[in-house]
């Protein structure tokens, strides 16, 4: 059972006090605090194992590779890869997919070549094909949505033409909280034979990601949102694909042989790991995993799926709400505004009464455009977070509305 006590207890940053108040952590969706389990093995690590992976024939050098390598399996298993082969570590979602832009794009795009994305996308999921677009000439599709936020399955469709190389979404927005059907989307794409990158990084904390399952060519996502430490991310890709791709950075680790005239590529997936990786983020991250899984991701996301109910429930009967976001699909996250208070101003307001919580255009400009704002108040929820702490930021926006 969930016990949601002796869940915040692993949590020290919890107990402390914002401005006197009893911190109120709702920005989940930015970054997730961290169980001491995380924390401590960082430490531990550094303290007793702390040597550069793959390269010494040491002891300390070898424990440090087993750690890490361990990692990569903890990994593999959460989201049920094949094999490590398909795990490449990052420093994040954003680093997946600009390594995917630069790799796919370089080996299998041309001028007048398509990728279709959505409306809702983070700008890592936009920015880096800009950039391949300059490089190359290609083309972006964009994916239109309903009001409610959720992707039209028939104008996806549509976009698909002979030049469509590559599909890029994300499978949970950060805005809106729309869980897209990315199964469905994968299956239209592959029956196109187009490949797709799916952005997991709001949706790895929330909801159990089965790779195989979705079959998902590449799946992005970042360390720092599901617990773990900052400074890692994965990408995962099929091994059939990653064998094609060139890779994506040149140094230490990605070789096999080097002379003046000719390198040749380590295997998979030390092609794309060019440098000393974060060895204690990887070790770090994989306890992170361990601690969710040892909660139960659909533990998890019943919790979740609770809060949000219960949040967007309490928050739609305040005068003047408008809940940005009503997807029949929904994760952890509740955007909205009160009235014409700013957003600015609400969450500074908040802010003082110890509520954390984001506002402005989460890093989705288009998005913000697409629906006439210039941004919301979100609050977004973790795993640690109550009913209470549901009814406090309830009643502070209630007490900010009233000011205004
Ligand atoms: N994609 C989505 C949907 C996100 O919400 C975020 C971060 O907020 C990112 C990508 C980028 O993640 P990171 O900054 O960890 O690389």
């Amino acid at each position: 059972m969930y016990d949601i006590s002796k869940v915040r207890a692993d949590f020290p940053i919890l107990e402390r006090k914002v401005y006197g108040k009893p911190l109120i952590y709702l920005d989940n969706g930015a970054t997730t605090q961290k169980p001491r389990s995380v924390v401590d093995a960082m430490v531990e690590e550094y303290y007793s194992v702390n040597a550069n992976v793959h390269r010494g024939v040491h002891f300390l050098s070898q424990q440090a590779t087993e750690l890490h390598e361990a990692g990569r399996e903890t990994v593999r298993n959460f989201i049920n890869a094949r094999t490590t082969n398909e795990i490449v570590f990052t420093r994040g979602t954003t680093e997946s997919i600009n390594l995917l832009a630069f790799c796919f794009g370089e080996e299998f795009m041309s001028e007048g070549d398509e990728v279709i994305i959505s409306t809702m996308e983070h700008h890592s999921n936009i920015v880096p094909w800009q950039l391949l677009a300059a490089r190359k000439g290609i083309a972006i599709k964009v994916i239109p949505m309903n009001d409610r936020g959720e992707l039209l399955m028939d104008e996806y469709e549509r976009l698909f033409s002979k030049r469509t190389k590559l599909v890029s979404v994300t499978h949970v927005s950060n805005v809106l909280g729309t869980v897209n059907p990315v199964k469905e989307m994968i299956e239209k794409a592959h029956a196109h034979g187009v490949p797709v990158l799916i952005d997991g990084a709001q949706a790895v904390p929330h909801i159990a990601v089965d790779v195989q399952d979705l079959d998902a060519d590449f799946y992005a996502f970042s360390g720092h949102k599901v617990y773990g430490p900052t400074g890692i991310g994965v990408l995962y890709g099929k091994e059939e694909w990653l064998d094609l791709l060139p890779p994506y950075q040149g140094g230490g680790e990605m070789i096999q042989t080097v002379t003046f005239e000719k390198t040749t590529f380590n295997e998979l997936p030390f092609k794309f790991e060019a440098g000393t990786p974060d060895y204690i983020a990887t070790t770090a991250l994989a306890r992170a995993l361990d601690y969710v899984t040892g909660l139960g991701m659909n533990h998890i996301a019943a919790h979740e799926h609770e809060l949000t109910q219960y949040a967007m429930q309490r928050l739609r009967e305040i005068p003047g709400m408008r809940l940005i976001g009503e997807a029949e699909q929904k994760s952890s996250v509740v955007s909205f505004l009160v009235g014409n208070i700013h957003p600015f101003d609400m969450g500074t307001l908040l802010d003082r009464l110890g509520i954390a919580v984001r506002t402005g255009h989460h890093c989705a400009q288009p998005l913000m455009h697409r629906l006439g704002i210039e941004g919301t108040v979100r609050a977004s929820f973790g795993l640690y977070n109550t009913r209470e702490e549901i009814d406090t930021l309830v009643a502070g926006v209630e007490r900010v509305s009233n000011m205004f």
